[in-house]
C-alpha cells in the first residue's frame, strides 16, 4: 500500500504552484508506512490528491513531487519517459548554443528543472556522468540508467553521486561504472574527450570537479572568445582551462590562468596540449590562491583588458551569504583595481546562498570603492542545457555580470 503524505492545513499552496520540494513544516502527517525514497501519494489537507512525491525522512525536504498529475504512477516507465523528454527537449536548443550545433559536453538532465529531482546527468562524448543527490533519486536508479541508455544510445555510464548534499538524505557516497544492459562496465576509456566551441578537453570524470567539468560555463566561455581578440587576459580559478583556452582561440594577446589546484592545472595544460591550433606561447599558468595572486599584481601595477572571476561557491547556503560577500567583495574590488581603462570583466558568483540582486550590489559596491565607472553589458546564466524551472527560480545558482569599466 501506498502511504500517504497529508500537507499541512494553509500549507499546500507551494504544490498547487507547482514548486516540487515539501519542508518538513508543511507535512500534517504520513498515513501508512513509508521508507526512505519510496515514492508517497500527496494530499491536501481537503484530501484531494495533488500529485505523487518522494519520501526523504532524514532531509528537512521532506518529500520531493515526483508529479503534480494525480492520475500518474510512478514506476518504470514513468522514469523512461521523463530521461526520454530531458534528452529530446535538448536537440530544439541548438540556436541557444550559439554556433556549437551539436555539443561534445552537454547537461542531460538538471534536477526539478526536468521533473527529476535529485538526478543530474552530463554527457561526455559517449560517456555520462550521472550523479543522484536525493533518496528518491537513488532508489529509482536502475530505472533511470535504463531510460539514459535507451535515450542515448551512450556504451558507459560512471556514476558520481559523491556530491555531500547526499548526507542530509542520510546516503552514502556511491562511485563506480554502473553495470547494465547495454553498458561496458570496465571501458577503456575513462577519460573522455570533448570538443566545445572547436576546442578539446580531456575531462577526468572519476577524479574532477562535479562530474568532471563546468559545462554550465559553455555558452559564456564562447562569449568570452568573442571578446579576447588582442586583450590581455586574467582568468582567475581557471580548473582546466575552459575560459583560458577559448581566449587563446578568440586571439587574446596572452592569458594568465591562476588556480590553487595542482591536478586542475595539470589538466589544463594537458588541454592546451591537444590543441596544437592554439598559440600555447601566449599562455601562462600559475598555481595560487587568487586573493594573494591579486594583491600581488596589484603591487607589482599589473593591467588586464579582460578578468574572468568564477570562484568556487563562497556560500553553499544562506547562512554563509555574509562571509561569501565579503570574498565576492574582495575579488571583484581587486578585478577592478587590475583592469586597464576600457577593460571588461566577468565575474560570477555560484553560490545558492547569494542572489542576483545582492551579488550586483557587492561588485557595484567594489567598482565604486575601487574608483571605477562601470556598466552592465549583459547579465550572464548558465548554458541553456541547466535550464531554471519557473516554479523554483532558486534553482538558478550561477549568476553572472559581463561589467566594462571606464
Ligand atoms: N571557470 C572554470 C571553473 C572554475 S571552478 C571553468 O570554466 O572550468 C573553481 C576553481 O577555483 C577550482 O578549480 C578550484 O581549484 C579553484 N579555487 C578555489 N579556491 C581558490 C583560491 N583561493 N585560489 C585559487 N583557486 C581556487
Amino acid at each position: 500500500m501506498t502511504a500517504t503524505l497529508i500537507l499541512e492545513s494553509g500549507k499546500s499552496g507551494s504544490v498547487r504552484r507547482r514548486h516540487p520540494w515539501i519542508f518538513a513544516g508543511s507535512v500534517a502527517t504520513l498515513k501508512g508506512r513509508a521508507r526512505s525514497g519510496d515514492t508517497v501519494i500527496v494530499e491536501d489537507e481537503r484530501g484531494a490528491v495533488m500529485g505523487r512525491a518522494a519520501w526523504s525522512p532524514e532531509s528537512k525536504i521532506r518529500a520531493r513531487m515526483w508529479t503534480f498529475d494525480p492520475d500518474e504512477t510512478i514506476d518504470h516507465a514513468f522514469f523512461k519517459r521523463r530521461v526520454a523528454q530531458a534528452v529530446a527537449r535538448r536537440t530544439g536548443w541548438s540556436v541557444l548554443r550559439g554556433e556549437q550545433p551539436e555539443p561534445g559536453g552537454e547537461r542531460l538532465i538538471h534536477g526539478e528543472a526536468d521533473g527529476l529531482p535529485g538526478v543530474i546527468a552530463d554527457r561526455y562524448g559517449d560517456t555520462v556522468v550521472l550523479q543522484l543527490t536525493s533518496a528518491g533519486a537513488d532508489a529509482w536508479r536502475d530505472a533511470i540508467v535504463a531510460g539514459i541508455v535507451q535515450a542515448t544510445g551512450c556504451q558507459q555510464i560512471y556514476e558520481r553521486s559523491d556530491s555531500d548534499v547526499r548526507k542530509l538524505e542520510g546516503l552514502e557516497p556511491v562511485t563506480g561504472w554502473i553495470a547494465a544492459k547495454g553498458l561496458n562496465e570496465a571501458p577503456a576509456n575513462a577519460f573522455p574527450q570533448i570538443d566545445e566551441h572547436g576546442v578539446r578537453f580531456g575531462v577526468d570524470v572519476v577524479g574532477g570537479h562535479k562530474t568532471g567539468f563546468y559545462l554550465d560555463q559553455r555558452d559564456n566561455r564562447l562569449m568570452l572568445r568573442s571578446l579576447a581578440k588582442n586583450r590581455r587576459v586574467l582568468n582567475c580559478f581557471c580548473y582546466t582551462g575552459g575560459f583560458s583556452l577559448q581566449a587563446l582561440a578568440g586571439g587574446a594577446a596572452s592569458v594568465m590562468s591562476i588556480d590553487s589546484s595542482g591536478p586542475a592545472l595539470e589538466q589544463a595544460q594537458a588541454n592546451l596540449a591537444m590543441n596544437p591550433h592554439l598559440d600555447a606561447s601566449r599562455a601562462e599558468w600559475r598555481d595560487a590562491d587568487v586573493f594573494q595572486a591579486l594583491r600581488d599584481y596589484h603591487k607589482a601595477g599589473e593591467k588586464f583588458d579582460l578578468i574572468v572571476l568564477d570562484p568556487p561557491k563562497f556560500a553553499p547556503s544562506a547562512a554563509h551569504a555574509d562571509q561569501a560577500a565579503r570574498a565576492y567583495k574582495d575579488i571583484n574590488l581587486f578585478g577592478f583595481k587590475l583592469l586597464a581603462p576600457g577593460g571588461l570583466m566577468m565575474t560570477y558568483s555560484c553560490s545558492g546562498g547569494i542572489g542576483l540582486e545582492l551579488f550586483q550590489k557587492i561588485v557595484a559596491s567594489a567598482a565604486s570603492d575601487a574608483g571605477r565607472d562601470a556598466r552592465i553589458l549583459r547579465r550572464l546564466m548558465a548554458s541553456s542545457d541547466h535550464p531554471v524551472g519557473l516554479a523554483a527560480p532558486e534553482g538558478e545558482y550561477l549568476k553572472g555580470l559581463l561589467v566594462e569599466a571606464s
